[in-house]
């Protein structure tokens, strides 16, 4: 065993020891405290990888349940809280308290149903596999869901006026991960490197449109380059046209599979979309902004530059996403159905807050207050930066041309 792994098992276990004494300190007044720390292990990144390690998971209720403070943590349809040993539900736990902690230390900018929303006590869904039904809460069809996760709001008046179903509060729902078979078209060359957005929308196309091209090739007159050009043309999105076509593409099966609630980034995502989700930004709708901000919080929550990414057996082919990335506006940048799958936003608001200085994450915050689902990014979103920066900033005029110098310089 190499010297640094000796080293690393005596750091652990003497913070098995400061834990154990902690606890001890803990658990004998808990009988009367109401709340309990209680160790468990759970998923965390070290590094650029994931790691099972000990964790305190921080405002129990119960010492042996993850019934929580603010959340609690149940498998698939049933209300009952999952055992702390749990490791996917400990590592939903741990990662939704920081997420929560995060957003709690923002103080005065949260405004009432923001702070509402820190207060609500968030039904936590692992491994469910069922649709959701704003009418029923659960489909109980045959059509299963898998690899994703979602944030649903409280049950509408309406479904308890009715009675048939029990009501619900805010709730989030991690999909069980399943290894599927996708195909996928593969662009070779240097273009790989750029327009990761255009290869995405060209992914798109092609993958929702297979019937078309299914037809096509059994009529032998198949050729997907040429079917994504005139796919692009039709829908209007000719300006992808030119380096799409002078892609090698080709039809490559890959692999499949995102465990949601193994992935802090993407636990830290959802949380975001449950505390903003009370202002105008309703997740009605996946658009650029709707996505872009949580995975903004992600990196502020993380600290990494680099979201989801690593994920080793959680995620398998799947794409991080990236805070260098310098891609440049195009008016697909706002298409619903592309949104959650580049890095433009996201990199977009990282490199904002940069310019921004000292005064970044609050300038972006307040502009945030003010977007909509309905919100685009080229007209909507630059007018309320530069709008949050008049009536927030101590120096509007500089960081004015600090907005508007990102803005030119990715293409707006
Ligand atoms: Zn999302």
């Amino acid at each position: 065993m190499p010297l640094q792994d000796v080293r690393k098992r005596s750091v652990v276990e003497r913070q098995w020891i400061r834990y154990t004494l902690v606890l001890a300190g803990i658990l004998i007044p808990a009988f009367t405290a109401s709340a309990f720390d209680v160790e468990s292990r759970a998923i965390v990144r070290k590094g650029k990888r994931l790691h099972e390690e000990r964790v305190v998971l921080a405002n129990l209720r119960e010492a042996d349940r993850l019934e929580g403070e603010h959340f609690r943590i149940v498998a698939g349809t049933s209300e009952d809280p999952v055992p702390v040993t749990s490791l996917k539900g400990a590592t939903l736990y741990f990662h939704l308290e920081r997420a929560r902690d995060f957003f709690a230390g923002l103080g005065d900018l949260l405004n009432a149903d923001q702070r509402a929303a820190l207060g609500e006590r968030i039904t936590v869904r692992m491994d469910i596999d069922v649709e959701y039904s704003d009418a029923n809460h659960f489909v109980t069809g045959p059509k299963k869901v898998y690899n994703t996760c979602k944030t649903i709001p409280k049950s509408a008046p309406v479904v308890e006026r009715m009675g048939r179903v029990a009501p619900w509060g805010l709730e989030i729902w991690f999909h069980p991960a399943k290894t599927i078979r996708r195909k996928t078209m593969a662009a070779m060359g240097n273009h790989l490197k750029s327009g990761e957005f255009g290869l995405s929308v060209f992914e798109q196309l092609l993958t929702g449109d297979l019937t078309r091209f299914a037809q096509a090739g059994n009529a032998g007159s198949f050729d997907p380059t040429l079917a994504a050009a005139s796919l692009a043309f039709s829908l209007g999105l000719s300006q992808l046209v030119p380096r799409g076509v002078g892609l090698a593409i080709g039809r490559v099966k890959t692999r499949f599979r995102l465990d949601t609630a193994m992935i802090p980034e993407i636990i830290y995502h959802e949380y975001s979309h449950a505390v903003i989700k009370k202002s105008d930004l309703e997740l009605k709708r996946s658009t650029q902004i709707i996505e872009g901000f949580p995975n903004f919080f992600a990196y502020k929550i993380s600290g990494l530059s680099n979201l989801a990414d690593h994920d080793g057996a959680f995620g398998i082919g799947t794409r991080g996403k990236s805070a260098k990335y310098r891609g440049l506006y195009s008016f697909d940048q706002d298409l619903f159905s592309v949104a959650i799958y580049g890095s433009f936003t996201y990199s977009l608001l990282v490199q904002l807050e940069h310019a921004l200085g000292d005064e970044g994450f609050m300038i972006l915050w307040n502009a945030m207050g003010s977007l909509t689902y309905d919100s685009d990014l080229k007209n909507d979103f630059v007018r309320e930066v530069l709008s949050s920066i008049d009536r927030f900033s101590s120096n509007p005029e500089a960081k004015r041309w600090a907005a508007l110098r990102v803005f030119m310089e990715r293409g707006f």
